[in-house]
């Protein structure tokens, strides 16, 4: 019997009732893993009524019992770490250790979530005014709804729902129709680690139940991660229907190579970058900008990238694996193609690629690309590709290449590789990326901090996990407290006299 992909409604795993959906296949060799079909509006209507009855019954829990359920969730996903990966990997086609990297980002935000009750601690001023007190707590908002992309299925459902739900909020999960095998596996744990049986809601759509939940009036606030087109329809929809929202869309992050850069750092810190995980990873290197005489660098990148080969999920020498699906392979080929076209130096076509094992021959593969000579104005440039491709462009100056990255419209990350501090510092300071690494190709921030792309990577105002995530899924609530019993009303009015 083919598995079908469940919906959890009102703690009860349910096939869907509305349109079928595309099958989720797994993109190493088109075997369909699961098909499935999208919660109807009835099912949507009732996931939301669970839910904000959920919330009523939740936010009446203690925090620190909130964060005990935390550390059970946290302790239960190492335990299913290698599970989860493989899941992952059939699933996406992503390598063994990449799927277990995946797995791995997301319990960092669980352990986050397990200190919930001093993350939560509101502000205090004693006599604020003669006699008054005035304090402020930090309480949920109620329902809230994620949304999340394919090209990390465990992680980012795991940047939402935890930190919500610590935060006092039920939770409605709706997860990219091309993976949902492993956020409904996460939300199967989820129940056995002891959640309330309607807290999390997993429903499985596309758009229309996307919009449905955009629009609904008892869901208060929307999560979500995605293509650019996609974020900024969810961010001006939701805001239009009263909701917070904050969107994090896609990217086109530049690396600057300074002359005085290690070159062998360089050169592995861009492969990895750029071609990891196939490209499919929202701060994927995918331009290098080489200043001076960094330019001389070009053929050790070319030979260190050729090197790399896509391969299966257990393979110990793939690089990395499939695209998700093959409409997608189709469009980043098309790009290469349009590169060609428009004049950019492709010192490696991917499209050449064969895979030796047989088994995988119909899988949605592309080795490593490589073009030189990029301008602004290429396509290649101008769009995300989101592909295992790199573009180099040159630059005279740290000034030149500053310019370059400033103007692109996206800000999700960057990098600098130097040995100079004070270039490193200009850097800092004087890019419009929310994400900066130094001699650190990838600055994805650990959940202390916040998730914070700029530009057009995010719309909204308070990023993920982290600090931001915690005001995110909450609201302030102020209050200014005077008691009449007691002596402390009649206190003495001393005026102090400044001078
Ligand atoms: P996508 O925008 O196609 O889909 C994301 C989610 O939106 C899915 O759940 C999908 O069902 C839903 N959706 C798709 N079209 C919709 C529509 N018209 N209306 C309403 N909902 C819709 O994104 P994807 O291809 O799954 O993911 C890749 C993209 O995500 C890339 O652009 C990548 O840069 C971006 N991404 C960004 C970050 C970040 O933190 N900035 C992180 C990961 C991925």
């Amino acid at each position: 019997m083919m598995q079908q992909v469940k919906h959890l409604i009102n703690g009860e795993w349910q096939l869907g009732e509305g349109q079928p959906m595309i099958d989720v296949v797994n993109p190493a060799n088109q075997n369909v893993l699961a098909t499935q079909t999208a919660a109807s509006d009835l099912q949507l209507e009732r996931a939301v009524a669970a839910a904000e009855l959920a919330f009523l019954q939740w936010r009446e829990v203690p925090a620190p019992e909130r964060a005990r359920l935390m550390l059970n969730f946290q302790h239960s996903l190492k335990l299913h770490h290698d599970e989860l990966g493989e899941l992952l990997a059939q699933d996406t086609g992503k390598t063994f250790a990449d799927a277990k990297g995946d797995v791995w980002r997301g319990i960092e935000v669980v352990e986050q979530a397990c200190g919930i009750a001093s993350q939560m601690m509101g502000e205090t001023l004693e006599n604020a005014a003669r006699g008054i007190d005035c304090y402020s707590y930090l309480q949920p908002l109620g329902v809230c709804a994620g949304i999340t992309p394919f090209n990390f299925p465990a992680m980012i459902p795991l940047w939402m729902f935890p930190l919500a739900t610590a935060c006092g909020n039920s939770f409605i999960l709706k997860p990219s129709e091309q993976d949902p095998l492993v956020p409904n596996r996460i939300a199967e744990l989820f129940v056995e680690c002891g959640a309330p049986k309607n807290l999390l809601q997993v429903l499985h759509g596309g758009p229309k139940q996307v919009d449905a939940l955009l629009t609904h009036p008892d869901i208060k606030a929307v999560s979500f991660v995605g293509s650019a087109p996609v974020a900024e329809h969810i961010y001006h929809t939701g805001s239009q229907h009263n909701k917070r929202v904050q969107a994090f869309a896609g990217a086109k992050n530049h690396m600057v190579v300074m002359p005085d850069a290690n070159a062998s750092q360089v050169v592995n810190a861009l492969v990895g970058a750029s071609v990891g995980a196939a490209g499919q990873r929202c701060m994927a290197i995918s331009v290098a900008v080489l200043v001076g005489d960094a330019k001389a660098l070009i053929p050790q990148i070319q030979m260190e990238m050729k090197k790399v080969r896509p391969g299966v999920w257990n393979d110990p020498e793939a690089g990395y694996g499939p695209l998700i699906s093959a409409a997608s392979k189709q469009r980043v080929a098309g790009l290469i193609q349009q590169g060609i076209e428009e004049g950019a130096e492709c010192l490696l076509d991917g499209r050449d690629f064969r895979i030796a094992d047989i088994t995988a021959a119909d899988g949605n593969w592309l080795g490593p690309t490589l073009f030189a000579n990029v301008t602004p104005e290429m396509a290649i440039y101008q769009q995300e590709i989101f592909g295992p491709v790199l573009l180099l462009m040159t630059a005279d100056s740290l000034d030149d290449a500053l310019t370059v990255i400033n103007r692109n419209p996206f800000g999700n990350g960057c990098s600098i590789f130097t040995s100079s501090g004070a270039a490193a510092r200009t850097f800092q300071r004087e890019v419009t990326v929310g994400q900066v690494g130094i001699n650190v190709p990838i600055p994805v921030p650990l959940p202390c901090f916040s998730f914070t792309g700029w530009k057009g990577s995010f719309f909204g105002d308070l990023h993920a996990y982290g600090k931001q995530a915690v005001r995110f899924y909450t609201e302030t609530k102020t209050i200014t407290s005077r008691w009449f019993d007691g002596d402390v009303a009649g206190a003495p009015n001393m005026t102090i006299q400044l001078k």
